[in-house]
């Protein structure tokens, strides 16, 4: 399998393009998610990310006492990404997480991932559990993506939790996620760059974006990473706005800006499809810039629907 580092060595300054997806809701067929993936192929994605869900809790009542029940909602992740590489040959990255998990799943996991001939992974701290305001490590596992990040790498070393000989190692190439917008948890921007740089000082390969509107945000993050010396691929993740609600939505789950321009263009539209036009218009004038400012990869946030992604890909590649 080819590692992300590679596509981007391999097209030797050319923008590619990629695209994230979302499990389907557990009890919905998968087909309705290939059928979406399918007109994009044809932009050529040299790799599709999946994303991870960790576990809610359902409480019910039983005989008088709550009883917290833990069910997933959007499981799959390890085989939607077996399923996209028979299917349509692209190399699949999964994205890894600590909420849910202990050390040693993990370590199982990466083997699942390993012995399926997948060598990209996107190491991610992932969400709070529903309803919780803060992310709680579970027992035995990593509180930080940075953590997570180590245990990969000890496993490319070969080195495992608790086998005391070599190991055959592992190969992944480790991507982590970035936040031009500074991540909601962090007391500022620079404490969370240092997050970052240590990310990367630890081994992470390249980063991927938290998704932003205004292309200002990339460019000042992208030079401060070089000025600090990150010098690993940054790739920008971009959503095509699709509804007038979640103008106000994205910001709140994402604590993203939304520039005064795209919010004036969309209090003008009279309904959602004048919206998603307005978004897809405004996605192409963010990929024009994005290339001319050299991004290695467009990175689509497609949250498993295809049709603006597909209108901006036309448009661009
Ligand atoms: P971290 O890098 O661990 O950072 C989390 C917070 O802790 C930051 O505020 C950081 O500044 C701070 N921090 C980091 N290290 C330390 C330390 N050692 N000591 C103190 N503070 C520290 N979530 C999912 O559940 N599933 C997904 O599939 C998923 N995919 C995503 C893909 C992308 C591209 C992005 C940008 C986010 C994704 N998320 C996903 C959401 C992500 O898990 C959350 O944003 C999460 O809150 C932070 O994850 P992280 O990996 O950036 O965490």
């Amino acid at each position: 399998m080819t590692k992300i580092t590679q596509y981007i060595e391999q097209a030797k300054g050319k923008t590619l393009f990629s695209i994230e997806i979302i499990p389907p809701v557990k009890g919905e067929s998968i087909q309705s998610l290939m059928s979406n993936i399918e007109p994009l192929m044809e932009f050529k994605p040299p790799f599709i990310e999946v994303t991870y869900h960790r576990e809610e809790f359902l409480e019910k009542i039983v005989n008088g006492q709550i009883d917290r029940i833990p069910i997933r909602k959007r499981p799959g992740t390890v085989g939607i990404c077996a399923s996209l590489m028979n299917r349509f040959n692209v190399d699949a990255v999964p994205h890894v997480i600590c909420g849910g998990f202990t050390k040693e799943e993990t370590e199982d996991f990466l083997f699942d991932l390993h012995y399926l001939g997948i060598d990209n992974v996107l190491v991610l701290r992932g969400d709070p559990v529903k309803g919780n305001p803060a992310f709680t490590p579970e027992k035995g596992g990593h509180a930080y993506a940075s953590d997570l990040l180590q245990q990969v790498v000890r496993m490319n070393h070969g080195e495992l939790l608790h086998e005391e000989t070599q190991a055959s190692p592992t190969n992944f190439c480790i991507g982590v996620a970035g936040y031009p917008e500074k991540h909601f948890e962090a007391p500022n921007l620079n404490t969370d760059f240092a997050y970052l740089k240590k990310k990367v000082e630890l081994g992470a390969d390249y980063i991927v974006t938290q998704m932003f509107f205004d292309n200002q945000k990339y460019f000042d993050f992208v030079k401060k990473c070089r000025a600090e010396g990150i010098n690993v691929p940054i790739i920008p993740g971009l959503k095509p706005l699709a509804t007038k609600k979640q103008l106000t939505v994205l910001p709140r789950i994402f604590h993203l800006d939304m520039p005064e321009d795209l919010v004036k263009a969309v209090g003008q539209c009279q309904t959602d499809k004048d919206v998603k036009q307005v978004g897809i218009e405004w996605c192409i004038q963010q990929c024009k810039e994005l290339i001319a400012f050299d991004a290695p990869i467009l990175h689509f946030y497609t949250m498993s629907k295809s049709e603006s992604t597909k209108k901006i890909a036309a448009a661009i590649f």
